[in-house]
């Protein structure tokens, strides 16, 4: 059985039997993994605070052949994401983690999904405000896929947005249209204003640990918020667990 090492940032666990748990992780060289992790749930010992959500973390694992599930030898924290979390940013982690697992396919490794993965846990753990953070990462999670639409110019005619007075975000066609464009076309779609146009187009420069220069006013966040709830929705065809949990508490 080979035994490999791995940068890596824990998904979820769930129970498997007595003791053990089965943790989903994703590994910066060779994708998402699944991985039992013997009397995880008994002795902290091996495992200690590195099976948390969204913890970045050294493991060990070894594969057997023709078998997808690994045997996760120790995970060894690097860093948590909860540091100086409220309530709020607690369910927000949850979220962050179910997005990139239900955007890492097993066995097709994204290095850049990683790393976009990993710099939400230090942005988190530096205390960079976790709504504006959520949309950055909403932004750069969907643009990783392929699916976040031009929002720089009209789809139909071409306009710059930046001159306009904001934009219609259309979820199904993945397309922003200026105001007389999505009138003509009959479906208003999602309003994103000239301020959330702004945002995003920072947030296509700022590393997140620089989210704190960018103004998001809070309506933009809420816009952002709709309009990528939107896509991400029409992306995956169904709705999020976690996002329920943010709906609960009053942050949806
Ligand atoms: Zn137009």
């Amino acid at each position: 059985m080979p035994l490999y090492t791995a940068e890596a940032l824990i998904l979820r666990t769930y129970k498997l039997g007595e003791a053990d748990r089965i943790v989903v992780f994703l590994t910066r060289d060779r994708g998402k993994k699944r991985g039992v992790a013997r009397a995880a749930r008994r002795s902290r010992v091996r495992f200690g605070a590195g099976l948390e959500p969204l913890t970045r973390a050294d493991v060990a694992y070894f594969e057997r052949e023709g078998r997808d599930l690994v045997w996760l030898n120790y995970a060894e924290l690097v860093q948590s994401p909860f540091r100086a979390c409220g309530e709020a940013a607690l369910a927000y982690v949850g979220y962050f983690a179910e997005l990139l697992d239900e955007s890492a396919p097993e066995g097709d490794p994204s290095e850049r999904l990683f790393r976009l993965g990993a710099s939400m846990v230090d942005a988190l753990a530096v205390g960079v405000p976790v709504r504006p953070l959520a949309r950055y990462f909403e932004y750069w999670l969907l643009r990783l896929q392929g699916v976040y639409p031009s929002h720089l110019r009209c789809s139909c005619c071409g306009a710059r947005f930046d001159e306009a007075a904001g934009a219609w975000l259309l979820p199904g066609d993945r397309e922003f249209r200026c105001p007389p464009c999505a009138v003509a076309g009959g479906e208003r779609g999602v309003p994103v204003s000239r301020e959330a146009l702004a945002f995003l187009a920072g947030a296509s420069r700022v590393p997140p640990e620089r989210l704190e220069e960018l103004p998001c006013p809070e309506r933009a966040g809420r816009e952002l918020q709709a309009a990528h709830r939107a896509l991400i929705t029409v992306h995956l065809e169904r709705e999020l667990r976690s996002v329920r949990v943010l709906t609960d508490m009053g942050e949806y």
